[in-house]
């Protein structure tokens, strides 16, 4: 290994060794992006992979709300801002119970370099809150929104750091918050979160926006591969939130065969093909789980989970597209998806699978599509979101989506490039960080110390 990576990954691993998952980004990043820092001994010098791996700021505050109860409950929340390289931060807002400053760093650290391949001027942030949603009534929800954004508007701006939905923050989320932000400021700054109701500010095609790019993603690297696209062939798509759930329109819109789909308690196995109107009833109006689709349709089949190997890897696809969480496909899982006869994989999660999980895949000649590149069109239609605040003008949904695909094209096309640049062959995990990298790495220098 590079004396200069190796060095840096020792160093970040003795300082944050509780940090797991910030740990495996940086590592996977770092591993790739070798033969870059190889071939320019300056960055060395410049303590350029110290300053990438460094959040610019964390800020951790508390969060008190009162529930229906009228009990005091007491969260605790996070926005990383870490790097305006090349724009204001930018990167969602995540409310899950297993939030912590391991999870946000890892997410900020990745919204880097994808927001660097969208080709956009925004920087990379992440925030988010342990707050569980589930079960809460909507005035409760409210109650939270209201409080957080109280102190998080401190922090941010249309020019400054611009948050948006993730796990557990959707449009009623973002509309809450957007409240509350407008109600402290006295102003009406459109631009200062994205993900809005299309009501006040939002931009059409953003609520399908990285289910959609995940497709176009995965069609362009298809069609890279043997000319081939996702018309025959069977596909599990993990997850039935906001990614999920678009995921599924767009494959079956090019011809694929939606098999299964899940949530955090199991999956649903249709072999007829998955009736996204019935999950879409489910999880967008009634709030209900998965298994539920059982009611509608009794001849699916409905697997439990019972540990940390989702059962939704076990059934056989020929593409897989993880959309739920980090490290939800282990090693186990890539094994029976291989054994299986899987021929590629698209993270429309972040970090879904888990380092070995990746390995594997790519050792036994499994097409990966990487998460910073492949689930990039939410981010990158938010930025779309944000010029249209500005401009105080709105594109059409063919507008958007048109852009997006072009996006999406060439996202793939940076990924391509660079691996074969390198001589990487259709390792898009390594082009992916190598491109991102690259343009991050120029930005650094012309920057000057800061
Ligand atoms: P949602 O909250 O809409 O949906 C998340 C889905 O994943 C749900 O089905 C949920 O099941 C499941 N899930 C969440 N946590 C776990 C867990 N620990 N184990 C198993 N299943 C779980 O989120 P999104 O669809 O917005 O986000 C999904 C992923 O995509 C995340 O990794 C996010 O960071 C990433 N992403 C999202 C973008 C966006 O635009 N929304 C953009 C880029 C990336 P349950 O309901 O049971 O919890």
């Amino acid at each position: 290994m590079n004396n200069y990576v190796a060095r840096v990954l020792e160093e970040t691993k003795k300082k944050n060794a509780n940090e797991p998952e910030y740990l495996q980004a940086v590592e996977e990043v770092l591993t790739t992006i070798e033969p870059v820092v190889e071939k320019h001994p300056e960055y060395e010098e410049l303590g350029l992979l110290e300053r990438m791996i460094e959040p610019e700021r964390i800020i951790t505050f508390r969060v008190s709300w009162i529930d229906d109860n009228g009990k005091v409950n007491v969260n605790r929340a996070f926005r990383v801002q870490y790097s305006s390289l090349i724009g204001p931060y930018k990167g969602g807002i995540r409310l899950h119970p297993t939030v912590n400053q391991s999870i946000m760093k890892f997410l900020g650290f990745e919204q880097i370099f994808k927001n660097s391949l969208t080709g956009l001027p925004i920087g990379g942030g992440k925030g988010g809150s342990d707050f569980d949603p589930k079960g809460k009534s909507d005035r409760e929800i409210m109650a939270f929104c209201q409080a957080f954004m109280t102190e998080l508007q401190r922090h941010i701006g249309q020019d400054v750091d611009v948050p948006a939905g993730d796990i557990g923050t959707g449009a009623r989320e973002i509309g809450y918050m957007f409240g509350q932000f407008k109600r402290i400021r006295n102003a009406y700054e459109g631009g200062v979160l994205t993900g809005k109701g299309l009501s006040y500010g939002g931009s059409l095609a953003r609520t399908e926006a990285t289910g959609f790019g995940l497709s176009y993603y995965m069609r362009e690297m298809l069609k890279a591969n043997g000319n081939q696209t996702f018309a025959g062939k069977t596909v599990s798509i993990s997850g039935s939130g906001n990614v999920a759930i678009y995921a599924c329109q767009k494959v079956q819109e090019m011809g694929g065969k939606v098999v299964a789909m899940s949530d955090s308690n199991g999956c649903v196995y249709d072999e007829n093909g998955i009736d996204l109107a019935t999950i879409k009833d489910i999880k967008e109006v009634k709030r209900g789980r998965i298994k539920d689709y059982l009611k509608v349709h009794s001849d699916a089949k409905y697997m439990e989970r019972t540990s940390a190997d989702s059962p939704i890897w076990t059934i056989k696809v020929d593409i897989a597209l993880p959309c739920a969480t980090q490290n939800e496909v282990t090693l186990n899982s890539a094994k029976e998806l291989v054994k299986n006869g899987v021929i590629a994989v698209g993270e429309g999660a972040n970090m879904p699978c888990t380092k070995d999980a990746t390995e594997y895949f790519l050792e036994k000649g499994v097409l990966v599509a990487p998460a910073k590149a492949a689930n990039a069109g939410g981010v990158a239609t938010s930025a779309i979101e944000m010029s249209q605040n500005s401009m105080r003008f709105y594109y059409t949904f063919e507008e958007v989506d048109k852009k997006l695909e072009g996006i999406m094209t060439n996202i793939f096309k940076s990924c391509k490039d660079a691996a074969e640049e390198y001589g990487l062959g259709n390792n898009y995990v390594a082009g992916a960080n190598i491109a991102a990298f690259s343009k991050l790495a120029e930005a650094m220098k012309a920057q000057g110390v800061v």
